[in-house]
């Protein structure tokens, strides 16, 4: 018969860190967390290799007395709260005194602290949870924290990580975050001894944004302000027109603390309406405030959940405070044009197809004709209907996206996108694989302003644009200039394509270590984003469509696996109009 028996401390610390330590950035978010608490102005972080070797948070906070440095590794200690009822008015981001036993026992930690009136300061040094030695050691009032051979003791951890490139991404956003939380504190970032950024502890929002994410964005953003008893919003969300591709730039806070919401982010993209197009984001910084106890912080250990005690109030205040500051930036620039181009954030759509609210390029011609995107004369000779399509009667359009045609067992509705898509994804990956990128030179070059991050990832991956056909100088901190690029962009798209690639390259979806998998997921992007669909679509170009979709290597999918169309069959159509 086994034992019921307690675990000893080190195992159950090694059970809560695979629940709050479950990347290096949680490290990073556990160790500036303290730091902010201990009431630090200033807050240094260093990593190298994404974390995985070192992670080092500096503070000049009020540091722990050599007893308090000892208890403060042990499981739930905690010195910010005494009793549950605590959380209800907490003003800490710690609570739950796990964050560093859990930290300590997957790695190897080591602590210098000296507190205020102190003569001098303490050294600990742990390893996976066992104490190694506790000494004395000079040093200013303040605690660094070192953590070395993260997740070493528990390898099964080491295998669940992502490539450098995304935990270090995830590392970055972190320190972002809380740089934007606490503008009173300055923030330091380096990685690999290079520095991300600095933020100087500055009082205003906007000048804060443009430090941590670069001044194009920050001038993007219109002010948001409004409150309601018990409910304060205020903050900068994106111009309609204005998204971008993840979710980086879309940060909610709530009393201080950086939040996911899904009120707040459905409220939020309800605010933009049809202005935002689908699966793009706003860039928004919303700070909410409310009072403590209509909020449950505590719903996840490590996960930045939260709860309102009412989601719907909270839903509709935040939804008007944006609309708001949308329709606000719109009567200030004017009144509305009619349109496509008009902007109506709140405006139902009523079934009515309207073009997103993009600053985006000019409508081109429909790509047979298009003299931008490339067609080799092989292409170009193509009949309109070679043998292989089938033999389908185009009808008609619908809502422009849709192709209607009758088979010869029923009809087909093609859904023009992800056919174009799935072209568009064979044809470049053809020519990738060709090495043969037609690259052109433009006429205006388009000056990019990119945050610290985007910057390094650009110059770090140059050979990989160079390769593509893009031709980028740098000319100044952040500052780059686009000077050519690949010939199947369209024309006015090309800065955007070039973010939209750096964000794929932040968050892993395109790796350039390895090349032949970049090049498909190169030409996935480029097939989603760069390339617009043709507006006119008569017979003739649908044929043309149908005769290359059917060339491709798998016709009924897109690259991201959606159905390139489908088709209601003759009996189909009669049992649902109940024919007999
Ligand atoms: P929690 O933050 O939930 O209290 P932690 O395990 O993160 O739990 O930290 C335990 C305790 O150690 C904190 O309550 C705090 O008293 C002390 N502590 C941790 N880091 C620091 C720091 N950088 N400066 C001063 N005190 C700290
Ligand atoms: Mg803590």
């Amino acid at each position: 018969m086994p034992h019921v028996r307690i675990l000893p401390d080190r195992v159950a610390n090694q059970i809560a860190a695979g629940e709050v330590i479950e990347r290096p950035a949680a490290v990073v978010k556990e160790l500036v967390e303290n730091s902010l608490d201990a009431g630090a102005t200033r807050v240094s972080i260093e990593f190298g290799q994404a974390g995985r070797s070192l992670i080092r948070v500096e503070d000049n906070g009020r540091g722990m007395s050599r007893d308090d440095a000892l208890l403060s590794l042990e499981r739930h200690a905690t010195s910010k709260i005494s009793e549950a009822s605590d959380l209800d008015h907490l003003n800490s981001f710690g609570f739950r005194g796990e964050a560093l036993p859990s930290i300590a026992s997957v790695s190897r930690l080591s602590m210098w602290t000296r507190a205020e009136g102190e003569e001098s300061g303490t050294e600990i040094v742990v390893a996976a949870g066992k104490l190694l030695h506790v000494r004395e050691a000079g040093r200013a009032v303040g605690t660094s924290i070192e953590v070395a051979h993260l997740f070493e003791p528990v390898p099964a951890r080491r295998k669940f990580l992502k490539s450098d490139g995304t935990e270090s991404a995830h590392i970055v956003s972190c320190v972002r975050l809380y740089a934007l939380a606490c503008p009173a504190v300055s923030f330091t970032l380096i990685e690999d001894g290079r520095l991300v950024f600095r933020s100087p502890s500055c009082p205003s929002l906007p000048e804060r944004v443009s430090e941590i994410f670069g001044g194009a964005l920050a001038e993007t953003l219109l002010s948001v302000e409004s409150a309601e008893p018990g409910l304060r919003l205020s903050g900068l969300t994106g111009r309609p027109g204005s998204s971008r591709t993840s979710r980086h730039e879309t940060v909610t806070f709530v009393n201080g603390r950086p939040v996911d919401s899904r009120t707040l982010t459905y409220a939020l993209a309800e605010a933009y309406g049809e202005s935002l197009p689908k699966g793009r984001y706003p860039a928004a910084f919303l700070f909410l405030e409310c009072d403590p106890a209509a909020v449950d912080v505590n719903v996840h250990p490590a996960k930045r959940e939260v709860r309102f005690r009412s989601e719907q109030a909270v839903r509709a205040f935040v939804l008007k405070g944006v609309a708001q500051a949308l329709r606000d930036a719109q009567a200030a620039a004017g009144p509305p044009r009619p349109g496509p181009g008009s902007l109506a954030p709140q405006v139902p759509g009523g079934g009515q197809l309207r073009a997103p609210l993009s600053v985006g390029p000019p409508e081109r011609a429909p790509y047979p004709q298009g003299p931008v995107p490339v067609k080799d004369a092989a292409e170009e000779a193509a009949p309109a209907t070679p043998a292989g399509g089938p033999r389908w009667r185009f009808l008609a359009l619908a809502h422009g996206c849709y192709a209607l045609f009758e088979t010869g067992a029923g009809i087909v509705i093609l859904d023009r996108r992800a056919a174009h898509e799935r072209i568009w994804f064979e044809r470049l990956g053809a020519q990738f694989r060709a090495g043969s990128v037609p690259s052109q030179r433009l006429l205006l070059s388009v000056t990019l302003e990119l945050d610290p991050v985007g910057s390094a990832l650009l110059v770090d991956n140059a050979e990989f644009f160079r390769a593509h056909g893009f031709e980028i100088a740098e000319f100044g901190r952040n500052f780059f200039r686009l000077e050519a690029a690949p010939a199947w962009i369209e024309a006015g798209g090309e800065g955007e394509f070039v973010r939209d690639l750096l964000d794929a390259l932040r968050d892993g979806r395109i790796s350039a270590r390895n090349p032949d998998l970049a090049r498909d997921q190169l030409a996935r992007l480029a097939a989603s984003r760069a390339i617009r669909l043709p507006a006119a679509a008569g017979e003739a170009e649908m044929s043309a469509v149908l005769a290359e979709l059917f060339s491709t290597r798998s016709p009924l999918t897109s690259p991201a696996g959606r159905p390139t169309f489908i088709e209601i069959g003759e009996s189909e159509l009669a049992r649902r109009l109940q024919k007999s």
